[in-house]
């Protein structure tokens, strides 16, 4: 299925930014870490920031059973959103500002999993792709653990990507004045130094699924 391919998922303003590439959703899905999930609870739109995994067609999504989030989203209708801010676009005039991105909206029904093995796999996606090697090297959640976490499915059949790249767009007087600087401020997020936690046994060393992962400062 295209990207932007039922009315709730075509862009209105800017449509040439619309990608209706499906490879655009995965790249933005894949490298971003945090989405922010909306959904309406008692009759009020929430919108939380929360960690995902998404493999093929699907985005996983979990939280604790006891939490508000559950309750309102058991099968309910929600919009998640993943944004990558790629550069600051600094304009001549203040109207023209703006921002580069690659930004992806979901819409869809969050469905329980609750099959155990379905659940299982559901999460070693979501740590695999918040901590990759995390799931082979950390503890397995027990049965407590696991009856604590509740699991959801969020379909990627109805998704759009929008995409702003370049400089700014200035008035041509603005450019003509020519006294003002125009141009890209880039963003780059970065993992840095791992810092062990002060109750780390000596000989501990750190696994090469983190290190590989680090900049050194
Ligand atoms: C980092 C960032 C900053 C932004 N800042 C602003 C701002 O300050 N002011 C502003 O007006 N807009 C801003 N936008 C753009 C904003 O997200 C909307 O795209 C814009 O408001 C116009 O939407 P529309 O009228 O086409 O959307 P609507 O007609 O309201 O939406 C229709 C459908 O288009 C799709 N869609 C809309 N926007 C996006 C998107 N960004 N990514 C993927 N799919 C989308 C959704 O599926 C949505 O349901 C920003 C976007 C990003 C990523």
């Amino acid at each position: 299925v295209r990207l932007s391919s039922t009315p709730r998922s075509i862009l209105t303003r800017k449509p040439e930014r619309a990608s209706t590439d499906r490879a655009d959703l995965y790249a933005v899905l894949d490298l971003g870490l945090v989405g922010h999930l909306g959904f309406v609870r008692d009759g009020a739109p929430v919108v939380l920031p929360i960690g995902y995994g998404r493999k093929d067609d699907t985005v996983y999504l979990h939280a604790s059973t006891g939490s508000g989030l559950v309750e309102a989203l058991d099968g309910g209708d929600a919009c998640f959103t993943v944004t990558m801010l790629d550069g600051i676009v600094y304009a001549r005039s203040v109207f023209d500002h703006s921002m580069n991105y690659r930004s992806a909206v979901m819409h869809g029904r969050c469905n329980r999993v609750d099959d155990p093995a379905k659940k299982l796999e559901a999460l070693e996606t979501i740590v695999e792709h918040l901590a990759p090697g995390s799931w082979a090297y950390a503890r397995q959640p027990s049965r407590k653990e696991l009856a604590a976490t509740a699991v959801f499915a969020l379909s990627l059949a109805e998704a759009s990507v929008k995409i702003r790249t370049g400089p700014p767009i200035d008035d041509p007087q603005d450019v003509r004045a020519g006294h003002r600087w125009a141009g890209v401020l880039p963003i780059k997020t970065t993992f840095t130094e791992p810092e062990p936690s002060a109750d780390l046994a000596a000989d501990v060393r750190l696994p090469p699924h983190i290190a590989t992962r680090a900049t050194p400062r």
